[in-house]
């Protein structure tokens, strides 16, 4: 048995994604001419509430495309330490964007408005001026951490009095959603430009969407095609994206369940902290974790290694009931007991 933890984008379409692609009615979406695209971009904009969405090869892409829409070369964004458009987007933001970033260090990746407000730059000759900042939602090295709308309110309105717009890295929005019961029209309204993934926990296989007002879109399509992510047929990888919206969000609540379940299987091992688990990631601390992990490996059970003595384990949805207990017993035996 192969239980692969190391992330929700392992995932391989099922029978049901499968079919949706195979009977897709595509064209070429660079003329705007794919009904599939059309379709899923208008179904992921009415779902938050915003007027349009552009269909992204990456979750990278949708979010530089988000920074870009919002932050000029040479001036600034400001992001938590751990972000993902700061720490794995391959320095994306200033080598494509000319953006500046600056950090603050949430705790488990949550936002504080307070520590945010005394970073922010006003424009003056002086100094380099803050237009953005941006929010990841659940945040992935945090441990799946979910940003709480009221704290998110709060830095709308500050963002709103400064005159900056707001980002919202959502590629598991989608989990914070099916954690919360917090409609995505409410996280719409908070922010200017919106990614979110389509090939995480909703198990599509390809594919993400930037999620603006239309004049953003617009200009949008320009930075995608720039990028190289205009596509053609793309409408094949659509019809995944709608048959995941339609059928892979109430599910969410699943591998919430189960990463809860594998969280306090393993607590008595001191690795891992179960209250802290919100969504579907289990961050663990094991000393010389590579060395386990590979142990774990040869019996079928994949974590991922993030440093010398952490790491994490993701449920999703090629990860049933039978995969948490056997990741339980090889893991248990492994770490001693
Ligand atoms: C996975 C992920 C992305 C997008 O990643 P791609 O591999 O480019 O699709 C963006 N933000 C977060 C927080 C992610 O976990």
């Amino acid at each position: 048995m192969i239980v692969d933890l190391r992330s929700d984008t392992v995932t391989r379409p099922t029978p049901g994604m499968l079919e949706a692609m195979a009977t897709a009615d595509v064209g070429d979406d660079v003329y705007g001419e794919d009904p599939a695209v059309n379709a899923l971009e208008a179904e992921a904009a009415a779902l938050f509430g915003k007027e349009a969405a552009v269909f992204t090869p990456t979750g990278s892409m949708a979010n530089q495309i988000g920074l870009q829409l919002l932050v000029r070369p040479g001036e600034e964004l400001l992001a938590d330490v751990k972000a993902h458009v700061v720490n794995f987007e391959m320095g994306a933001a200033a080598a494509l964007g000319g953006i500046s970033t600056r950090t603050w260090a949430g705790e488990h990746g949550r936002v504080d408005a307070d520590l945010i407000e005394p970073l922010i730059n006003r424009p003056n000759p002086y100094v380099t001026v803050t237009r953005a900042i941006a929010v990841e939602n659940t945040h992935n090295i945090g441990g799946g951490t979910i940003q709480p709308i009221e704290e998110l309110r709060r830095l709308k309105d500050f963002a709103d009095a400064y005159g900056l717009g707001l980002h919202l890295d959502g590629a598991r929005i989608w989990n914070a959603h099916a954690a919360t019961g917090t409609p995505f029209a409410d996280y719409g309204r908070l922010f200017d430009t919106v990614s979110v993934c389509l090939s995480k926990g909703l198990g599509a296989p390809v594919g993400s969407l930037l999620i603006t007002d239309a004049e953003r879109a617009q200009r949008a399509r320009v930075i995608r095609k720039r990028l190289g992510g205009g596509m053609r047929q793309a409408g094949f990888l659509a019809a995944a994206g709608s048959y995941a919206l339609a059928n892979h969000i109430d599910r969410l609540t699943e591998d919430h369940a189960r990463a809860q379940h594998l969280a306090r299987s393993l607590e008595p091992f001191g690795i891992c902290d179960a209250a802290q688990v919100e969504t579907n990631i289990v961050l663990v601390r094991i000393p010389e974790i590579a060395k386990v992990a590979a142990a774990a490996a040869d019996q079928g059970v994949k974590i991922s290694v993030l440093g010398a003595d952490w790491g994490r384990m993701l449920t999703h949805l090629d990860v049933d009931d039978a995969g948490i207990e056997h990741a339980v017993k090889v893991l248990g035996t492994l770490l001693g007991k």
